[in-house]
Parts: C-alpha cells; structure tokens; sequence
C-alpha cells in the first residue's frame, strides 16, 4: 500500500514579488484562489503569508482570517498554518494571528544568517511565540533553518512549551544556511528519531532544489513542501504558472516513491491534528 505523504503548499511567503512572477498571490482574495487550485491538485495543508495593500510582508491579523475563512469555505478539511516568521515584520506583531486559531502556526527555533540578513528569533519570542501557540490550541509546525534548531526543539518540548509529538520541516538550500545535501538530510531524519521519538517531518528545498528535496523526502518516509514561497520557477528558465502546477508534479511524482498524496483527513490524522473546525465544511 503506498503511504501517503502530506503535501504542503507555501503559496506566498514574504519575499516573491509579483515583478518576478506574476502568479503569486498577494491579496488575500488571490491567496485563497490559489489555495484552492492547489488543493484540488492534491495539497493537504497551506502554509499562509499576508502581504499589506503595497504588497510588503505584513502581520495584519485580519488578512490572515480572510485568508483562513475562504480556505476553510472552499477546501473541505484542508490544514491551515500561518507564518510566524519574521522577514519585515516587527517581533512584537509576529503571534497577532494565533488569536484566529488556525490548525498549526510555523515556530523558528532559533536565529539564522539568510543570504544577506539575520533571520532573528531571540529565545524569549520563541518561548512566547510557543506559549501563543499552546494558549491558542495551535500546533507549531518547527522550522529548522540551521542544526541547532532541532535541539533547541528537543528543549522546548522536554520544557513542556511545544506538545509531543512534535511536527519539523527541515529547510534545506538557503545561503548561508543549511545546504541541500543529501546526507545533511540524512543527518538531520537520525537525530530527529533519536530526540523526539514519534515526530513527523517534511522538508523543503529552496529555489531549483524544491524538486530535488521533494525527491529526498517522499523516498525516506517524508512529507512534502512546494509553492511559490521557495521557489518560482517551474524548471530552469520557466516560471511555474501556479501553485497548482508545482503541486501537481509532487502530487505525481508520489507514485515514483510508492506514496501517494494524503487527503485532508489522513494529513489531520498523520500530524495529530482535530478533525476540521466547525465551519470547515
Ligand atoms: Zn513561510
């Protein structure tokens, strides 16, 4: 029986622009749209970032419960994670969203070098964020951007600020951070078996080696991450047309791997979430 792997689509992040590709969604009405297409191609789960009306990244509370209405309206089932990460947003602001409860909430366990910037998660947001998340009834979804995160993880659970089992995406191919190298992968699947026993993990690659870690993921038991957040072009010198057309090559490419993408309900129960909220038709 091929094992289903849940597939995420980061549909916007905080740094695509519209100039690069023309099929990033930025209002909120577009960013559910291109849910939507997605998750009929076959993602599970949509990893959400709001932009303001100038298209710049944004913490605007009420943008993230747009998004999340018209997602829970259109895609019966499907799991809602807003970003928590920084990139022009202001620390302060970045937990305002987890009053609206979505299913999980991405957690940054530490800080890390991007190409030309600090990603900053000092460890008092982190605890704070963490405390949100637990107040809110909303799973972080660990983001590990560089190795000491994982173990930073490892502490936050055994302190009892994140719920096990816990879920990770290990982020693989951002300068200056982790490298998309197989055995690094590897690395990181061991250590993450032997300090958090029973964790889920996805992993994402950035920029041309989205499919290449997609790869990696589905062949060792993996979930999956697409979408124009990490990557815009669909094969050297061709812009992706969608989030669908990203998420319909992994959605195919399960197969290769003897997976096959999880519906809503297998990805709720495979990362230990509720069933849908009331509302989520
Ligand atoms: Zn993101």
């Amino acid at each position: 029986m091929p094992s289903p792997a849940v597939i995420t689509v980061a549909i916007t992040g905080s740094q695509p622009t519209k100039a690069q590709n023309p099929a990033v969604p930025i209002a909120p009405a577009e960013q559910i749209e291109s849910t939507v297409a997605a998750f009929e191609a076959g993602a599970a789960l949509v990893h959400v970032h709001v932009r303001d009306a100038h298209g710049q990244p944004s913490s605007d509370a009420d943008r993230y419960a747009a998004v999340q209405e018209g997602v829970r309206r259109r895609c019966p089932g499907m799991i809602v994670q807003f970003s928590t990460g920084g990139r022009g947003r202001q620390a302060a602001e970045r937990g305002l969203c987890l009053k609206h409860r979505p299913d999980m909430a991405s957690l940054a366990t530490g800080s890390v070098n991007f190409a030309s910037a600090i990603y900053e998660n000092p460890p008092a947001m982190i605890e704070e964020l963490a405390q949100t998340m637990q107040a809110f009834g909303v799973k972080p979804e660990i983001e590990v951007f560089d190795l000491a995160m994982l173990y930073n993880a490892r502490a936050l659970v055994e302190r009892g600020l994140i719920s096990a089992p816990a879920h990770v995406q290990f982020v693989l191919g951002i300068p200056n951070a982790l490298p998309a190298r197989e055995r690094t992968l590897d690395f990181l699947i061991e250590e993450l078996g032997e300090l958090l026993p029973g964790a889920t993990w996805t992993a994402a690659g950035i920029g041309r080696h989205q499919l290449t870690v997609n790869r990696w993921a589905l062949a060792r038991g993996g979930h999956v991450r697409t979408g124009l957040e990490d990557n815009i072009h669909f094969e050297r010198g061709r812009l992706a047309a969608s989030n669908a057309e990203l998420v319909r090559r992994v959605a195919e490419l399960c197969a290769e791997h003897g997976r096959r993408p999880a519906t809503p309900a297998e990805a709720r129960a495979l990362l230990g979430l509720a069933g849908a909220p009331a509302g989520n038709a």
